[in-house]
């Protein structure tokens, strides 16, 4: 069983190439109540950077040597549990490695629907799309006539926020991404307004788009600032992501807190597993809005274990639109 584990804990700044290492283990004998899983997709996320740091979050450190977390699909090869038999599909925190050893318990069995994709169940109808739906409905409070605003608006979360967003005929929407070719991107999807936060003149051109009423926040630091700069009164802020401050070696100052309390505006944060009793709602409303034509997705695939460093570099230079997903089990 090849597995990707933590070599060693990165000090503040990017992943590098010592902070994994692979190694092939045998696979061990199952116990009661135990599967065997061979991994097809692993998901890749930036909140992984964040679990291989010593500190305290919303779930413990990956250990040393222990192979990476991930959230991934995976097809059950051996059962030991009455709950799972050999062949079927489940999803779960099966890590970067190519076969899992594990509680039955720990795993969501999936079904793809008709005409569907397995890989939606890591991005569209996965944890991402989920994220976009309750950041902006349960935490956002999202109505129609709302100026919207989201960062890191072409990745995985970003994408289904935008367009979710767009559905509503009288929102206005402006997307923040990193480069041209995102930006055309969205604006092919309908985006109202697409910024670009590299531009030398992004702070004139993000105070030209006037005030907001929902600030989806995927990137936190300078661009948090200035969206705070910009609340309308009652505004929501969704706190995602940080993405800006997981690989930064110092915080970026926030100026413009005080915005919070004179415009009366909501900020709130959330981890989307602890909304599963709306994950249904979700997926129905989802798939309602990719039926009705107004839900293109994207993802960003990589094949073979071996990428997995690298893609999760790339996807914090930007280099993916939509989710980053790699492809583990060969055909
Ligand atoms: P993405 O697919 O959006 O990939 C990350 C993107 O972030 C990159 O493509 C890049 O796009 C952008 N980025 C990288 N560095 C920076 C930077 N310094 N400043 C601004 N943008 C940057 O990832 P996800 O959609 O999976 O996640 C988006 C955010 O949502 C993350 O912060 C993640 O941690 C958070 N999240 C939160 C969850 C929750 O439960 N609260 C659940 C899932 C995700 P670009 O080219 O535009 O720079």
């Amino acid at each position: 069983n090849t597995q990707v584990v933590l070599n060693e804990r990165p000090k503040a700044g990017p992943i590098t190439d010592t902070t994994f290492r692979s190694q092939t283990v045998d696979i061990p004998e199952l116990k009661d109540g135990e599967v065997l899983v061979k991994v097809t997709y692993t998901s890749l996320d930036p909140t992984q950077r964040g679990w291989i740091n010593d500190t305290r979050s919303y779930l413990p450190p990956v250990e040393i040597g222990a192979p990476m977390r991930s959230n991934g699909l995976g097809r059950v090869v051996v059962s030991k549990s009455d709950d799972f038999k050999a062949g079927d599909l489940v999803q779960g925190l099966i890590n970067w490695q190519e076969y899992y050893v594990g509680p039955a318990q720990s795993l969501t069995k999936k079904q793809v629907p008709e005409g569907g994709k397995e890989i939606d169940f890591l991005g569209l109808f996965g944890m991402t799309g989920l994220t976009a739906y309750i950041g902006l409905f349960d935490i956002g409070q999202i109505k129609d006539g709302d100026h919207v605003v989201i960062s890191g608006a072409a990745g995985a979360v970003g994408l289904t926020a935008t367009q979710i967003a767009l559905s509503f005929p009288k929102c206005k929407v402006t997307a923040i991404a990193g480069n041209p070719e995102k930006l055309e991107y969205l604006k092919k999807l309908g985006a109202h307004n697409v910024l670009n936060y590299k531009d030398e003149d992004f702070k004139k051109q993000f105070k030209n788009v006037g005030l907001i009423d929902v600030y989806f926040d995927n990137v936190g630091g300078a661009i948090l600032d200035q969206a705070l700069a910009q609340i309308a009164p009652y505004a929501r802020i969704v706190a995602c992501g940080a993405i800006s401050a997981y690989n930064a070696d110092k915080p970026t100052p926030i100026y413009n807190y005080f915005n919070v309390i004179s415009m009366k505006a909501t900020w709130k944060g959330f981890i989307v597993m602890d909304h599963a009793a709306r994950f249904k709602d979700g997926i129905t409303y989802l798939a309602d809005l990719q039926k009705q034509g107004k839900l293109e997705y994207k993802y960003h695939v990589t094949e073979g274990l071996d990428t997995v460093v690298g893609t999760l570099q790339d996807m914090f230079a930007g280099k993916n639109v939509g989710k980053t997903v790699v492809k583990v089990a060969k055909d």
